[in-house]
């Protein structure tokens, strides 16, 4: 059998990529060949421009990802404007800053709630049609702090290793309905997230000397991954966490 990458006649749902890793990852699955709804609360017309001039269809869905409630209205109009979803990649994110002691509980519902239950709620929306097909694949973005405490980030390093404990727990129940859950974990990546660290001179020094590769990852680095966690070829992948990292967790 042929190794396959190739993404022509899939349907894929990416959250948040109206920018960053988000928008990279759109671009990259319909280079593949998918068909790709974005799904988010900002304005996505770049990331619809990029999709259009590959030839694939772009379809824009509005979503608040903050609570579970558009989960509904975000399959009905993918399945509706697209057709079955064969690919969710959860990508939208964020992070919430402060000392331990000062850490707020707003904080950590905020983040708790957007990078982890509606994710959650979200994948188990579209895994019941995967289920169905006998096939499907579910890409969740993690995170370094998956693995790490990190400093003054507790509710994100919570939910993105509690995103780790969804993907297996997920990957364990699907996998005889034929679908694979999988996750990426990016290292340091150059978006808007990480706007302020990469102007920093000193942060920016220290975090370059950690990094076994020696330059900051690109999104289109962590689109690559999803790529081949969302083909065929990576049929055989379940339950992993992969991190694209350029080292960071081998030093
Ligand atoms: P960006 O801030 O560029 O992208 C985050 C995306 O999530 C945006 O599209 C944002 O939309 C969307 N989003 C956030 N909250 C909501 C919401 N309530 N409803 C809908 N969409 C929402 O950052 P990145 O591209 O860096 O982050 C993408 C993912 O990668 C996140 O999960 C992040 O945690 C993860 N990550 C990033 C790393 C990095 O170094 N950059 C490292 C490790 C993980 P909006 O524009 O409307 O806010």
């Amino acid at each position: 059998m042929a190794i396959s990458f190739d993404l022509t006649g899939k349907n894929a749902l990416v959250t948040g990529a109206n920018t960053g890793i988000g928008q990279a990852i759109a671009l990259a699955l319909a280079q593949a060949g998918a068909d790709v709804a974005v799904a988010g609360r900002s304005d996505p017309t770049e990331t619809l421009d990029q999709i259009s001039e590959t030839g694939r269809r772009a379809v824009s869905i509005k979503a608040d990802l903050s609570s579970v409630e558009p989960i509904d209205h975000i399959i009905e109009e993918a399945v509706s404007r697209l057709g079955q979803v064969d690919i969710l990649v959860n990508n939208a994110g964020i992070i919430r800053r402060s000392d331990i002691l000062e850490f707020s509980e707003e904080d950590w519902d905020a983040v708790l709630d957007t990078n982890l239950k509606t994710l959650f709620f979200l994948s188990q929306a579209t895994a019941k049609g995967m289920v169905e097909r006998g096939s499907g694949k579910i890409v969740n973005i993690a995170s370094l702090l998956t693995f790490q405490g990190g400093i003054r980030v507790p509710s994100y390093a919570a939910a993105k290793s509690g995103v780790s404990g969804v993907t297996k727990a997920m990957a364990n129940e699907l996998a005889p309905s034929g679908v694979q859950v999988n996750a990426i974990a990016p290292g340091y990546i150059t978006t808007n997230n990480t706007a302020a660290l990469q102007s920093d001179d000193i942060r920016n020094r220290q975090i370059l000397e950690r990094i076994p590769t020696g330059r900051w990852g690109k999104p289109e680095d962590i689109a690559g991954a999803a790529v081949f966690l969302a083909s065929s070829a990576a049929d055989y992948v379940t339950g992993h966490v992969l991190a694209v990292d350029g080292g960071w967790l081998a030093r």
